[in-house]
């Protein structure tokens, strides 16, 4: 710890929520040096929905390094990324009767996104990209022009431009409908806004405080880029990858987005690696034309193959299906039995509960010290947020609801406490 404080730069953050050094950590557990155990309902910001050290993953992974298998190739051909590229198609596409060809941009999620706003651009000629309110895209330039939060957008230390950001689901109250405030705008040639390139949004906004979008304005989005000519891209780095139920976060509401972005849990095993998915129409990239040293890490091929293997069974589906059910109702429980926490938000294995700001720093650093690592979520971190790994045990699950449940009654009492003593 002592030589993290002196050597790593004042930018790190999650350190400083969670101080402690960690050295081992095996499924839904992580191990510190004084052989503490952890809970880990944090999985890595989502990056590591099958758990930490995933043993068929790992598996595959020694064997593929044994064998002197490539590691680093940048886009030549290998045969683990042939392996990806087809049971990719097999298992997630052809099932769901989509189409799309794959880029693997550099290896983290802004980097996928900054290639799908480049892409719209070239297929559109058009400039701007609309986004919504709390949105988070990452933290390069492109993608800071479209996201939400205004400490984040302005550490570029210059204005970001190219993004017009307009209401998200339910943001303005359940009386005004958000896709009819954004076709005033479309539909007006001087509303002082252009015809945009593409629309993007994210269906559960994981940074942003956990609002959803729901089924039927994800239908009307995708009606309103088919009528204005611009492209939908959904944003499905979080939210993908099962993360809501389904392997895709949108599949709920039956739409075909031109355009979709993974990275977070494609790897399955915390290994980098980003994908665009692109109708085969929009593919006019020139060769090399968006290029990058680390695109498609092999090491990630392998893991993120044998993650596919979860999305063959429908037991899979039904145990993620039944473990949100149950996050939900314990969720809403500490919900109904505390005035302070107000609203329980997120959908899938993606949920969480909204209370003052203050209140929910002390949730979370309450947890930590019971052996639960959360995180929280939203603009003013709001919202104490749930991500469990997906294959989570109901023994871990319950273990980790009720220290949620713990740690709200323990604050909330103490601060009572000291309110009246
Ligand atoms: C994390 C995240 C990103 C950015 O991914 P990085 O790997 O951090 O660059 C973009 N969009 C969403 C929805 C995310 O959750």
């Amino acid at each position: 710890m002592d030589v993290v404080n002196q050597l790593e730069s004042e930018v790190r953050s999650y350190c400083r929520t969670w101080p402690a050094t960690f050295n081992r950590a095996v499924g839904h557990h992580m191990y510190d040096v004084d052989g503490r155990q952890y809970l880990d309902f944090f999985a890595g910001a989502g990056a590591l929905n099958y758990g930490h050290n995933n043993p068929a993953m790992k598996e595959k992974l020694l064997e593929y390094l044994s064998n002197d298998g490539i590691v680093h190739s940048l886009d030549m051909v290998t045969v683990a990324k042939e392996a990806f590229l087809e049971k990719f198609n097999e298992t997630i596409l052809k099932p769901r009767d989509l189409e799309y060809k794959m880029q693997f941009p550099g290896p983290t999620g802004t980097n996928a996104v900054e290639a799908a706003m480049k892409l719209a651009r070239k297929v559109t000629g058009r400039e701007e990209i609309v986004s919504f309110t709390n949105a988070f895209h990452g933290m390069t330039l492109g993608s800071l022009s479209i996201t939400g939060n205004s400490s984040k957008r302005s550490g570029g230390g210059m204005a970001v431009r190219g993004g017009q950001t307009m209401p998200y689901d339910g943001y303005m109250g359940d009386d005004v409908d958000t896709v009819e405030y954004l076709q005033s705008f479309l539909e007006n040639s001087s509303s002082g806004i252009d015809a945009p390139a593409a629309i993007i949004f994210e269906t559960v906004q994981a940074e942003g405080g956990l609002s959803t979008a729901s089924n039927g304005w994800m239908r009307r989005i995708e009606a309103l880029c088919r009528e204005y000519g611009a492209l939908l891209i959904v944003d499905d780095i979080q939210a993908g990858c099962g993360r809501t139920g389904t392997f895709f976060s949108f599949e709920t509401a039956g739409i075909k987005p031109d355009i979709v972005l993974l990275s977070k849990s494609l790897s399955g095993y915390g290994l980098p690696v980003s994908l665009v998915l692109l109708k085969p129409e929009l593919d006019i990239w020139d060769p090399g034309e968006h290029n990058g040293t680390f695109r498609g890490h092999n090491p990630a091929f392998v893991t993120a193959t044998e993650a596919l293997n979860y999305w063959k069974t429908p037991v899979f589906y039904g145990a993620l299906k039944a473990k949100s059910a149950r996050i939900n109702e314990a969720l809403s429980e500490i919900v109904d039995t505390h005035p302070d926490v107000t609203e329980v938000r997120g959908r899938g294995m993606i949920q969480g509960i909204v209370m003052d700001p203050k209140l929910c720093a002390d949730v979370q650093a309450e947890a930590f010290r019971r052996g639960l690592i959360i995180e929280t979520s939203g603009a003013e971190s709001e919202v104490l947020k749930l991500l469990p790994p997906l294959t989570i045990d109901d023994l871990g699950l319950e273990e980790g609801l009720s220290i949620i449940k713990n740690s709200v009654n323990a604050v909330s009492e103490s601060t009572l406490t000291t309110a009246t003593g």
